[in-house]
């Protein structure tokens, strides 16, 4: 039988909007999400017995059944018992690039990932739409990250529209390593804080104002304008985030008084955050000048950029 490794990009949200919150605990969201180049490698092996095993080079990252890639397998073997009993089950050794708990959706790519693997490991044949789904139930960012690019996301941000790609648009990502911001924890203080703003109305409703409001920056991503792109983003959990966590605020300054950066924002619920610029050259010198403001080892910097894909096969043998 064959082994394969997947790539599984990382996401940042270029536009983040809470509109309300749903009787199923979730929130009602409008987001722009948008892959990019930075990955995880995902291999998977074929056991010869029933057993499902993960591995992961980072000491953060449980390997047990909490592991949201042992999940995604976990899911595959209730869903597809003959294939589990036919072709055996899978070892998964995930290399990460990513940094973890830092609002890059980096579990919830490694899902995805060893969806569509084990969809090939085990000759399926499913479609995007039907491992789509099957993602969803891991996770809200998980169907996401089985397409990628660029896309504008609704509900509990699993409905998914896409938008024209948005290709080599560089970035700086800077994340402090030991700080981590619980999601639930965002979006929890934000329905205490500001749930008077949200709209008390039906779902079309909800979805018309969510159109509205991010209606320029869709127009500067159909113009490709990744000026206009800057000058649009927004993320409503900065709101929450920004005043509780320095660290993160200090980033989000620092970055947008850098010569070069054309617009900061925080991904997801932080706490990474993004910068946009103009060149990969800029990239590196934004990336110099935050490392020389802040030479702090904890301090991770990356310059990646934006790509117009999700999970790719990168070996099968
Ligand atoms: P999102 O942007 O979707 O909210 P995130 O980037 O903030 O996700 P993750 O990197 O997915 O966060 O990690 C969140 C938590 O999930 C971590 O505390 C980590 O221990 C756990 N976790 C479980 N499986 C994985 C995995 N495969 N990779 C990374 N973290 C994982």
């Amino acid at each position: 039988m064959r082994s394969y490794t997947l790539i599984a990009p990382a996401k940042i949200n270029l536009y983040l909007e809470i509109i309300s919150d749903r009787p199923d605990g979730y929130h009602e969201l409008a987001m722009i999400l948008q892959s990019i180049e930075l990955a995880d490698e995902i291999h998977l092996q074929p056991l010869s017995n029933e057993k499902i095993c993960v591995n992961c080079n980072h000491p953060q990252v449980p390997t047990n059944e909490s592991n949201l890639a042992y999940r995604a397998a976990a899911l595959m073997a209730t869903q597809f018992p003959q294939a589990l009993a036919k072709y055996g089950g899978v070892e998964i050794t995930i290399r990460k690039h990513i940094p973890v708990a830092a609002g890059l959706a980096g579990g919830s790519t490694n899902a995805a990932a060893v969806l569509m693997g084990i969809d090939l490991l085990w000759d399926l044949g499913l479609t995007k739409s039907e491992l789509e789904e099957l993602g969803a139930t891991l996770g809200s960012d998980v169907p996401f990250c089985v397409a990628g690019g660029t896309v504008i996301a609704t509900g509990r941000g699993e409905q998914l529209s896409p938008l024209p790609s948005l290709d080599h648009t560089y970035m700086v990502l800077a994340k402090y390593r030991s700080l981590e911001v619980s999601t639930a924890w965002a979006y929890k203080t934000y329905r205490q804080e500001f749930s008077s703003s949200y709209l008390r109305d039906t779902e079309n409703l909800a979805a018309r104002a969510a159109a509205v409001h991010s209606e320029e920056i869709v127009k500067a991503i159909l113009k490709k304008d990744p000026r206009k792109i800057a000058e649009k983003l927004h993320n409503d959990l900065e709101r929450v985030v920004l005043p509780a966590y320095p660290q993160v605020l200090q980033l989000r300054e620092l970055f947008a008084s850098q010569e070069g950066v054309l617009g900061t924002m925080m991904s997801g619920s932080g706490p990474t955050v993004f910068a946009l610029v103009e060149s990969e050259q800029q990239a590196q010198a934004v990336k110099l000048q935050m490392r020389t403001a802040i030479p702090d080892e904890n301090l991770e910097l990356f310059v990646t950029r934006t790509i117009t894909h999700g999970i790719q096969m990168a070996q099968s043998t």
